[in-house]
Parts: structure tokens; C-alpha cells; sequence
């Protein structure tokens, strides 16, 4: 049973999973398109509507109407209402996901039960924990949580690593700056394929820049021309369903300007008309401070990459819908001097998630294989396995799958590393400062991570310590605690008596390939592992899951 992969887009979603070649290949929805927007229309307390219908709602039904969801992951207290029932945002995306998941059932495809969904690189730990949430709300087993810059550079690198110029070579190298420019997020990320192994060197991101705000300016726009003409009618923007129609026509225009360097736009509303002429260059204008903003992330995220030995990028890859504006790959090239490749730009991250899963659930199944005929003992890795025992195991999976052996050993041999979006640490006492944020992980480090921090009691018998763990917020670290973010507010329990003052407690931090965070602690001493009790805002009681769970189960579906 395969591993599906789960573009989550902000915009527009997309479910993809390896052929019976060991392609990666993306499942066509019920209306017939590869991917679905990320819109869920709530129709009513009982039933909901995902995709390009609810889209074209928005207009009529905009109260009822949510979209751009990915952008309030992580955000503990945000909610969507709708006849009544408020939605969480890791809820609402599990609709999203149910959806994708009824489609490829309609198509003939084999239910979803497993999937690698993507975030983007930048995401922190409770972004990627809300996702996690949505997943296992639609009832999957996440398998992980993959960055979609990784994603789409595996999908890209993949076919590389097959190709012509073998990057798997020992000796050859390439390094690929992947510009993801989305609905509502910006994502630059360099890569380096090298040795078999695909490498995330830098990243960098905006969580609130994307198509969407392209659209919000060119609405923007309409709405002062369209006074202009009707200077007795009402603001189409000082009204819901107004705006939204608004937007949705800016969407459409500039979609249209990426192809003709003219379009008229009707703008309809309060009875008033007007036809609003717009060329390439008059929305180029508009939008230019947010294309300069990813240029000036694009050169943060090649200075970043600089300081790890990288002198120059080889490619440039576009990904994202928003990448077929003319005027990125123009800008790009103009400031940075590099050509861009518009590669499939909506669904490579969907077919590297998939790849991806396809790679995990390999090696699941050899692990699984070489530990029933004893080859190696249960919980370890994959790596601890004799060359020839490996050898044989991937034969005889090979086999069982019908794919050639050639193509499952690259899955195996085929690493990828990645890097940490953010800072992590904890608040303690310094002797200048104060409270302080001390950094024990951070950005641009290589994962996994495994750090330790010691920490000593300060009087005899002290059974426990408090502790915060804070996460970093802007593109710096800062030491000021009112420049974090508060991510677990712990109380380390158990300390066992009769140790003195000053007695070690050790706390590790750890941190997978997918940016999660573990934290656990030690008495050094005692030499015990102690418990570590956390409450973090975005921490939803058992009783809240149980109860989001039955909501997103209880809603039905509706077609259309
Ligand atoms: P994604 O989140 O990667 O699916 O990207 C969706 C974004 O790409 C939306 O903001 C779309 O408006 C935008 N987009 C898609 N196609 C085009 C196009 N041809 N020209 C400009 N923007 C586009």
C-alpha cells in the first residue's frame, strides 16, 4: 500500500503518488483538474462543500467562504464560524485533505490511509504540528511532514539524479536556488545536489507574501477606478461579497496579464458599472515593492548559503503559480543575474512529496523485512544492515512491488538533509540582561538535532524546574524575551530528593528531518529520565481533539 503525497497549498491543494514505473504522478479531481483550491464553503451546520465550487462561491457566500487557511497553521486561537461551529484552522485544512483524499477513491485509486504532507520551509514547530493535526483529523497516518522547497528539488533532482549529468557522481555538484513564489506564501531555498544526497543549505520566507497580495493591490486598483467613474456608488471594497468579487476578478486579470499585455476587467456593483483597462506594466508598477521583497529574501537566503561555502547558484528553479508572472523571472534575472526554469510549477511539490513517501515506506518495508528473517534486531537502523543482506532485502521488495531493483535501491541511497527554519532555546537568567533567550538550535543548522543544556537546582531537595522554550521570530535571534515566541511553558517533575543545590538536570532538545521539536530532560545525577509536563497555547486538551475530530467526521461533503 503506497504512500501518498499531500501538496497543502495555500491556494490551490494537489495528491500525488508513485506509478507503477516508480514515476511520481498527480491524481486528476473529479472536475478534472490536477489540483483544487484550498476553499471550503460551509453550506450548512451539516455539510460543506471543498474546491473550485466553493471558489466561485465565495462571491455570493462569502461569510460562509474560507480560503487561505494555511496562513493561521499554528495560530492557537484562531477560529472560522459558520452556522454556529467554529473551525480550527488544522480542521478546516482536514476538510481540504478529506477531499483530496474522496477524489482519488472516485478516480479508482487506493483509499488514502498514509501520506507525506508539505509545508513550507520556514514553517515552525507548531505550524508543522497543526498540520500533522489536519492530517491525522482526516484520518490519515502522516507519515511526515516534508518542506516543500525539499519537495519540489527532489522532484527536479530526482529526474537529475537519473539523467544525463549524474549529480550522484562522486565529485559532481549543483547547486539550485528554488524560488517558490505561491498564493500566499514566498519560499527561497538554496539546494545542493550532490553525492546521491540532496542538501537544503539556506532558506528564507515570508509566511504573509503571495499571489494574494498581488491580487489584494490589482482590487485595490478597480475598486479607486471604479469610483472614479461612479463617484455616487458605494466602494465595492466597503462590502463583503463586493470585495470578494473583487478580488476574484484582480485574480483573474492578473492570471490573464501573465499571457496578454492588456485586459479589461467589468467591475459591476451598486448598480454601477465600469470597465477598468489594464496593462502588464500598470500591475508590474503596483505590485513592484512585493516583487523587491523577494528579491531582498532571495539575496538574504544566497548570503546565508554563501556563508556555508556555496560561491554561486548553477539553477534557478521556479516554483509556485505565482512563478508565471513574467515579471519574476525578468526581475531575477535582471538583480541576480540567474535564468530561471519554470518547471511544472503547481505540481512538483506534490510529485516530491509522493517520492518522498515512496522512499520512507522502502525503507519501512526492508527494515520490516530484514528484522522478520533476522538479519537485523528490532529498533534499529536501516544503516547498521550488512551490505548483502541489504542487498537482497531490496531485491526482494523490489520483486513483491513489481519495480525494478535499480529504481528502489536509488530510493534508499537518495539522502536528503535539511535545515532548521528558526531558532529554538529557552529563557533563563543572565547576569547583563535578565531574562534572556539563551539559542541552543539554530536557524540554517543541519538536522536532525540533538543539543543539551544543563541546568543545575538552585537549593537542595528541589523537585522540580521551571522552564520556557521559546522558538525565534524574526529573521534574527534576538535575546529579548518580547522578540520570541513562547512555544512550551514547561515544569520539569520528578526531581528525586536528597541531592543538594546545584545538582544537573540535562535538557536535549531534538529535532527530526521534520522540524518537530522534542524536548526531555535528565537528572544527571540519578542518572533518571525526568517528565517534562508542558501547556503551550496551541495545545488543545484531548477532549478539543476528540471533539474537532467528530466535527470534520460529521461534516459531509458535498459535490459540486
Ligand atoms: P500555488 O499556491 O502554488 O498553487 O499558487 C497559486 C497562486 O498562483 C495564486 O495566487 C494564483 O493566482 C497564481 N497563479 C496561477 N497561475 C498564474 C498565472 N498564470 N499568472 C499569475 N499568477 C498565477
Amino acid at each position: 500500500m503506497g504512500v501518498y503525497g499531500i501538496d497543502l497549498g495555500t491556494t490551490n491543494s494537489a495528491i500525488a503518488r508513485i506509478d507503477a514505473d516508480g514515476r511520481p504522478e498527480v491524481m486528476v479531481g473529479i472536475n478534472g483538474e490536477p489540483t483544487v483550491p484550498s476553499v471550503v464553503l460551509f453550506a450548512s451546520a451539516f455539510d460543506h462543500l471543498v474546491g473550485e465550487g466553493a471558489r466561485r462561491q465565495s462571491r455570493l457566500d462569502p461569510e460562509h467562504v474560507c480560503a487561505l487557511v494555511k496562513r493561521r497553521m499554528g495560530e492557537a486561537d484562531w477560529r472560522f464560524t459558520a452556522h454556529g461551529e467554529s473551525w480550527s484552522a488544522p480542521a478546516v485544512s482536514a476538510l481540504i485533505l478529506k477531499s483530496l483524499a474522496a477524489d482519488v477513491e472516485f478516480g479508482g485509486g487506493e483509499p488514502v490511509r498514509r501520506a507525506v504532507i508539505t509545508v513550507p520551509a520556514y514553517f515552525g514547530d507548531e505550524e508543522r504540528r497543526a498540520t500533522i493535526q489536519s492530517g491525522a483529523y482526516a484520518g490519515f497516518d502522516v507519515a511526515g511532514v516534508l518542506s516543500e522547497p525539499i519537495a519540489a528539488a527532489l522532484s527536479y533532482g530526482f529526474g537529475r539524479l537519473d539523467g544525463t549529468v549524474d549529480v550522484g557522481k562522486p565529485g559532481e555538484r549543483e547547486t539550485v536556488l528554488v524560488y517558490d513564489l505561491g498564493g500566499g506564501t514566498f519560499d527561497a531555498t538554496v539546494i545542493e545536489l550532490a553525492d546521491r544526497r540532496i542538501s537544503v543549505l539556506a532558506v528564507e520566507g515570508d509566511h504573509q507574501l503571495g499571489g494574494a497580495d498581488w491580487d489584494e493591490r490589482i482590487a485595490l486598483y478597480l475598486s479607486q477606478q471604479f469610483c472614479a467613474a461612479n463617484p455616487d456608488a458605494e466602494d465595492p471594497l466597503d462590502d463583503s461579497a463586493g470585495s470578494q468579487m473583487l478580488v476574484l476578478a484582480a485574480e483573474q486579470a492578473k492570471r490573464e496579464l501573465s499571457e496578454v499585455d492588456r485586459t479589461d476587467v467589468v467591475v459591476a456593483h451598486d448598480g454601477a458599472r465600469a470597465v477598468v483597462s489594464l496593462t502588464r506594466a500598470e500591475v508590474e508598477s503596483l505590485t513592484a515593492s512585493l516583487m523587491r521583497r523577494t528579491i531582498e529574501l532571495t539575496r538574504d537566503c544566497l548570503t546565508a548559503a554563501g556563508k556555508r561555502g556555496v560561491a554561486s547558484v548553477d539553477r534557478l528553479l521556479l516554483v509556485g503559480g505565482s512563478s508565471r508572472m513574467p515579471m519574476v523571472e525578468r526581475e531575477l534575472n535582471k538583480e541576480l543575474g540567474l535564468r530561471g526554469e519554470l518547471r511544472d510549477p503547481d505540481l512538483s511539490v506534490a510529485r516530491g512529496a509522493a517520492l518522498y513517501g515512496e522512499k520512507l515506506e522502502m525503507e519501512r518495508l526492508i527494515l520490516a523485512d530484514l528484522v522478520t528473517r533476522g538479519r537485523l534486531r528490532d529498533g534499529s537502523a536501516l544503516r547498521e544492515a550488512a551490505p548483502a543482506d541489504l542487498e537482497q532485502s531490496v531485491a526482494r521488495v523490489a520483486a513483491s512491488f513489481g519495480q525494478p531493483v535499480a529504481l528502489v535501491r536509488r530510493m534508499l541511497e537518495i539522502q536528503v538533509d535539511t535545515v532548521v527554519s528558526r531558532g529554538f532555546g529557552v529563557l533563563a537568567l543572565d547576569n547583563h540582561y535578565g531574562l534572556a533567550a539563551a539559542w541552543l538550535v539554530h536557524r540554517n543548522q543541519t538536522l536532525p538535532v540533538r543539543v543539551r543544556r544543563s541546568f543545575g537546582t538552585v537549593r537542595e531537595d528541589q523537585d522540580q524546574i521551571e522552564l520556557t522554550i521559546v522558538e525565534q521570530q524574526g529573521q534574527a535571534a534576538s535575546v529579548r524575551p518580547e522578540d520570541t515566541k513562547v512555544l512550551v511553558e514547561g515544569r520539569i517533575r520528578g526531581i528525586p530528593p536528597g541531592y543538594p543545590a546545584g545538582s544537573e538536570v540535562r535538557v536535549t532538545f531534538e529535532m527530526g528531518f521534520d522540524g518537530v521539536l522534542h524536548v526531555t530532560a535528565h537528572h544527571v545525577d540519578a542518572d533518571m529520565p525526568l517528565t517534562l509536563s508542558a501547556q503551550t497555547g496551541a495545545t488543545l486538551s484531548q477532549a478539543d481533539v476528540a471533539r474537532e475530530l467528530d466535527q470534520v467526521q460529521r461534516s459531509r461533503r458535498r459535490a459540486g
